[in-house]
């Protein structure tokens, strides 16, 4: 019987985790979903897909089944490696976005949310768009997997007028008579997150907020999805 193979998977690695020796565990967000393989001897820098199997490597791959009903990378072929060399900024970003995607999103959501990696690693090649790019990911990544905030009317009451806050407790914008004084934010704050849940892909790609005020933002949105499902991002702390 002839092992089955799959070929030329187009996507990302998300995850690349050392096993074995010189082997390593690859994982690939693709517009068909997630994919996870053993890559043989890929940490070895002498390996042909040493440079496709990099955190954030846009490449195609070619797998082939195991003996255990497991995927092995038969061969590979970079499109575009990332740029994060000696940028503390940069590198917390791209784990940031590793993170987010592995540790949230189902097998199920993945590949509805290839096409906003795909722009959003675009975006980031322009320098200093890196954290208002990681801003509109991560709103659009809650919203595939259902924790996105409502934020066209109050989502206590309905009202659309005089909104004052975001209740993280109801999820979403809350008006001036249903806010507590904790659910309170600035009027900028209120347009950025509004803009960043809504926009389309197109509209991703000419904005960029400051990155002091993206951050901020980033970090609530970071407390409310870990108080909500229990899962620790770490990849932000240092910034
Ligand atoms: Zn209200």
């Amino acid at each position: 019987m002839a092992e089955k193979t799959i070929k030329n998977i187009e996507g990302f690695v998300l995850r690349s985790s050392p096993y074995k020796e010189s082997d390593a565990m690859v994982s690939v967000l693709s517009s068909d979903g997630l994919f996870s393989f053993l890559g043989r001897g890929v940490q070895k820098n002498t390996s042909k897909n040493f440079a496709s199997c990099q955190l954030f490597s846009k490449a195609k791959f070619s797998l082939a089944e195991q003996k255990n009903g497991g995927f092995a990378l038969s061969e590979s072929e970079v499109i575009s490696l990332p740029d994060g060399k000696g940028d503390l900024t940069r590198l917390a970003i791209f784990s940031f976005l590793s993170e987010i995607s592995v540790k949230l999103v189902s097998e199920e959501e993945a590949s509805a949310l290839y096409p906003w990696l795909d722009q959003t690693i675009e975006n980031i090649k322009e320098r200093g768009k890196e954290i208002s790019s990681a801003l509109i990911y991560f709103c659009h990544l809650l919203s595939v997997i259902g924790y996105g905030l409502e934020v066209n009317e109050c989502v206590v009451c309905g009202k659309k007028t005089n909104i004052v806050g975001v209740s993280f407790n109801e999820g979403g914008f809350v008006c001036g008579d249903c806010a507590s004084p904790s659910s309170k934010m600035s009027a900028r704050d209120l347009k950025i997150l509004r803009f960043c849940f809504k926009c389309g892909l197109e509209d991703a790609l000419r904005v960029n907020f400051e990155a002091k005020e993206s951050l901020s933002l980033l970090k609530k949105l970071i407390h409310y999805v870990e108080d909500f499902t229990g899962v620790k991002l770490r990849s932000l702390e240092l910034l």
